[in-house]
């Protein structure tokens, strides 16, 4: 069973905009900064106490990294990550699965970017920069799908479905899904 909540986080349907900046209200603060998010998460740093901070190009490994900080982490942390939309997803995903909360995690999404799309016929994750409404080629069973506007917490991933899935033929069984909130 996989959940996908109906709303997309505004930062992720409107990247580029972070007025506030994460707020420092935490004993330590992991930082991440993906691509695009590397530049704002070394400001970030130099104005939060008690950082680690993680830099790259590499979207799997910053999830990575972000797992190995928290994983080390006290009681009291804040994540703030920055990064492509698609990536800073993923990385909330990882930190939620670490036990943190939302009002824990900032985000700032620095651009679209690339994301990653849940196949409900096949499971199979495919990433691609369409964006919601876009149509794109499965790699695990070749089907068309839409990209919906609809985020699974848990995989950081958006949901896709065939195109013409109301004319599936009988016997297509979607994958378990259940909508939250
Ligand atoms: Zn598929």
């Amino acid at each position: 069973m996989v959940d996908f909540t109906t709303s997309i986080p505004t930062w992720a349907s409107r990247p580029g905009e972070d007025a506030a900046g994460p707020p420092a209200d935490g004993t330590s603060h992991v930082i991440v900064g993906v691509a695009s998010g590397e530049v704002v998460a070394r400001r970030w740093a130099t104005t939060l106490p008690d950082v680690t901070v993680v830099t790259t190009d590499d979207a799997p490994a910053a999830e990575t990294a972000l797992a190995a900080a928290l994983e080390r982490a006290r009681v009291g942390v804040r994540v703030a990550l920055a990064g492509p939309a698609g990536a800073c997803l993923r990385l909330r995903a990882v930190a939620l699965g670490a036990g943190a909360e939302d009002d824990e995690i900032h985000v700032h999404a620095t651009e679209a970017g690339t994301a990653e799309v849940f196949c409900a016929h096949c499971s199979t994750a495919t990433a691609t920069a369409v964006g919601v409404d876009g149509v794109v080629p499965c790699t695990g069973c070749g089907r068309d799908l839409v990209v919906y506007h609809h985020v699974s917490r848990r995989l950081g991933q958006y949901l896709g479905f065939q195109v013409d899935a109301e004319t599936l033929p009988a016997g297509d069984v979607l994958v378990g899904l259940r909508e939250t909130q």
